[in-house]
């Protein structure tokens, strides 16, 4: 394919081989959001382009507020990999992926600046339009795959986003101290504690036991919704966040 019509009006067009057909008929009904975890964005969008890499986004967002289209809404972008949200497992059939560009983790973990920021608002903002997307289904990437992905991480401005109408969000219960669950615990609060999580979308065994997977599921928790603090203990601040959040479900709970 040499060029297409860019499904947001203000997105340059850098076609990716890196796609096919959304698979069983599905819709994009999701909004997964990355981080680049490059050096640099030039280099990240030729990668995402690169048939040697076999990953791609349909939009990747530069620092400088620039929006790249590379494959279109419709096509199925290779950029969720291994995860799960909801039951579901084939996240690229279901989403629509956008790729942040920030060097990430490995490479300081610059804060996303203002102007892109602003251009990831106004793309989400007409993806969510186009394909009627639930706010709860506005993800980060280390929602879908906990313990494998940490992307766009705890600086991605969850709470700008939401202030413009974009994802779900709820102001953290503060920290304090009392009672909490943490790997090694058992029983009926932990198992409580698994299916608020699952019930949410996060793809963990109700288990009645705090295993390894429950700590990381409850660290993506945290950088998500709990940025503060991340360590993977269930602390009654977590847990009354999860609460609020799960109260907040527009689309409900099935
Ligand atoms: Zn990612």
């Amino acid at each position: 394919m040499s060029g297409f019509l860019p499904d947001h009006d203000r997105a340059e067009i850098r076609v990716s081989p890196n796609f096919g057909p959304r698979r069983d008929g599905a819709r994009p009904d999701m909004i997964l959001i990355h981080y680049t975890g490059m050096e640099s964005s030039e280099s990240a969008e030729s990668w995402l382009c690169d048939p040697v890499s076999e990953v791609s986004a349909h939009y990747l967002v530069h620092e400088d507020g620039r929006i790249v289209q590379m494959v279109r809404e419709t096509d199925r972008a290779w950029h969720a990999g291994r995860g799960s949200w909801r039951g579901k497992t084939d996240i690229n059939s279901c989403s629509v992926g956008i790729e942040v560009a920030n060097p990430g983790h490995a490479y300081g973990y610059p804060d996303f600046p203002d102007v892109q920021i602003e251009a990831v608002i106004a793309l989400c903002q007409g993806i969510v339009a186009r394909h009627a997307i639930l706010p709860e289904r506005v993800l980060a990437h280390s929602d879908t795959a906990p313990g494998r992905k940490i992307d766009p991480g705890e600086k991605f401005p969850w709470p700008r986003l939401a202030a413009a109408g974009i994802g779900h969000w709820t102001e953290p219960a503060p920290i304090g101290g009392g009672r909490f669950l943490a790997e090694g615990d058992r029983g009926a609060p932990v198992e409580a504690l698994q299916s608020m999580l699952a019930v949410y979308g996060y793809g963990v065994d109700i288990s009645g036991t705090f295993d390894a997977t429950t700590r990381t599921v409850v660290e993506a928790f945290q950088r998500h919704f709990r940025p503060a603090r991340i360590d993977g203990v269930a602390d009654r601040s977590t847990i009354e966040t999860l609460h609020r959040l799960l109260s907040g479900l527009s689309g409900g709970v099935d």
